[in-house]
């Protein structure tokens, strides 16, 4: 068997490392674009911000090892640019070997998501970046490290904006952030979102909010933002973070389903419309495993999840993928925020109904050194069913949105929640966990 995977990253590698496992014997080639492949993308702001010193560090796998380990035949700076099912062959351009053709038995895809660069005067200035890669990451490191730069425009408020403004004050640039919409962070309700931006402003991050960026310009080794309100920001460097859209243009004439935002659909063995076609990761719509409704959610586990999946349903082990509940967490310099579900606006777009409490309970036992208070938002039908959650805080607010991410996975209700039976010592928590009182609360 003949099975070829477009990208080498998260969901590619571990389509890779998968099928190995399940058949010794098949021919798997891996095409990735770039030279790189399984490289830790949610490790590069990190790097930027010199919190992840190395640099070797962040390459998870080398095409030498993962060949050695599962003899992978991996092919880099190799781009697949058609796929034709009709002769189930992919047409690759290659930099090493030009132009060719590739059959395959099986074929799965992992393009990912760029990022979206909107067709603005100036966007082309060198000094306007988006990051996604080791090549995007090696740039934006060049330019603030050889130029000394000082300041940083972050256009955009989700996580790799706020990620990157974050790591940019680290190294002590003045940064900006503009974002579109009245708040940051689009998995969090308002209330829940304005805690994590007082924060970034109480470490020194401006931030501008509904505001829309209408152009750039080159100023003298500088670059000047304009936006629609008719502000004029200059910085050294600008970070252009509003989001990304699925890698398929590749795809479109290839006779495979695309949804309107060009993501591949997939049904819950993750196959597309074509005879041995599969797909994961980014580049795919899947089910919200809340409200069911059709979705894209580009993230880390989902996409690895998928590839193995993918990689089972190749083999013959028919395994099915449930759907992507968005469970998401991000550092915010002191603070942590971290949400699972469905948010207030999904459930109001949806017209579903809903109910809501909050709690703000210490993150561990008040009389032992160090507690610290958290918000906990929880969200949850007529039935008492568990629709989603959201956290902010400095200690403890990871583990309570994973408890609720699994009682959400297994259908669970608000009582499920007090009936949990949580580690407890004071330095951890209280013997009613916060995620038992939220419980207690909604009930
Ligand atoms: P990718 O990992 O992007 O891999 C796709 C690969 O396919 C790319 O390398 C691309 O070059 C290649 N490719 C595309 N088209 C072709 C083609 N035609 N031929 C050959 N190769 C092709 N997620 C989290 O859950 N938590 C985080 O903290 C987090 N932080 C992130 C930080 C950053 C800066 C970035 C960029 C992403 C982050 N993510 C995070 C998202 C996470 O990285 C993605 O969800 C995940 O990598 C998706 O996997 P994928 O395989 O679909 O796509």
């Amino acid at each position: 068997r003949k099975v070829l995977i477009v990208g080498g990253v998260a969901g590619g590698a571990t389509t890779a490392a998968r099928l190995r496992r399940l058949d010794e014997d098949a021919h798997i080639v891996m095409f990735e674009r770039d030279a790189y492949i399984s490289f830790a993308n949610c490790g590069l702001p990190y790097y930027i911000g010199d919190s992840i010193k190395e640099r070797s560090k962040l390459l998870v796998q080398t095409p030498e090892a993962m060949y050695q380990r599962f003899n992978i035949d991996i092919r880099t700076e190799s781009e697949v640019v058609e796929l034709r099912p009709d002769t189930q062959t992919v047409l690759v351009r290659s930099k090493e070997r030009g132009e060719y053709e590739e059959s395959y038995d099986a074929l799965i895809l992992s393009p990912g998501a760029r990022p979206i660069r909107p067709n603005l005067p100036g966007i082309d200035s060198p000094r306007v970046h988006t990051l996604r890669n080791i090549p995007d990451t090696d740039r934006i490191k060049a330019r603030v490290v050889q130029e000394k730069v000082q300041s940083a425009i972050v256009i955009g408020g989700g996580f790799i904006g706020i990620e990157m403004a974050e790591n940019l004050r680290d190294i002590g640039l003045d940064v900006t952030l503009i974002e579109g919409g009245p708040q940051i962070l689009a998995p969090f309700d308002p209330e829940m979102s304005a805690e994590l931006a007082k924060e970034l402003e109480e470490q020194g991050v401006k931030l501008l909010m509904s505001q829309t960026v209408t152009s750039f310009q080159d100023v003298d080794n500088r670059i000047m933002v304009q936006t629609a309100s008719g502000d004029a920001l200059t910085s050294d460097i600008v970070i252009l973070a509003i989001g990304v859209a699925p890698d398929t243009a590749f795809l479109k004439d290839s006779g495979l389903e695309l949804g309107p935002r060009g993501h591949i659909i997939v049904d819950d063995h993750l196959k597309t419309n074509l005879d041995q076609v599969y797909a994961v990761g980014d580049a795919v719509e899947v089910v919200d495993f809340v409200n069911g409704s059709k979705t894209a959610i580009p993230l880390a586990g989902p996409a690895n999840k998928q590839g193995r999946i993918a990689a089972d349903n190749v083999c013959g082990l028919s395994t099915s993928y449930k759907g992507s509940q968005g469970t998401s967490i991000i550092k915010v310099f002191g603070l942590t925020g971290a949400a699972t579900g469905n948010n207030e606006k999904i459930l109001q777009r949806l017209g579903l109904p809903y109910h809501v409490s909050y709690i703000h309970p210490n993150s561990h036992a008040a009389y032992y050194p160090g507690a610290t208070p958290l918000s906990l938002k929880l969200l949850f039908d007529d039935q008492g069913k568990v629709l989603g959650a959201q956290a902010v805080g400095y200690d403890g607010v990871d583990k309570r949105i994973d408890d609720i991410a699994t009682v959400i996975r297994f259908r669970g209700n608000v009582t499920d929640l007090t009936e949990l039976e949580l580690a407890y010592a004071p330095p951890y928590s209280s013997a009613k966990d916060p995620v038992n009182m939220a419980g207690y609360t909604a009930e």
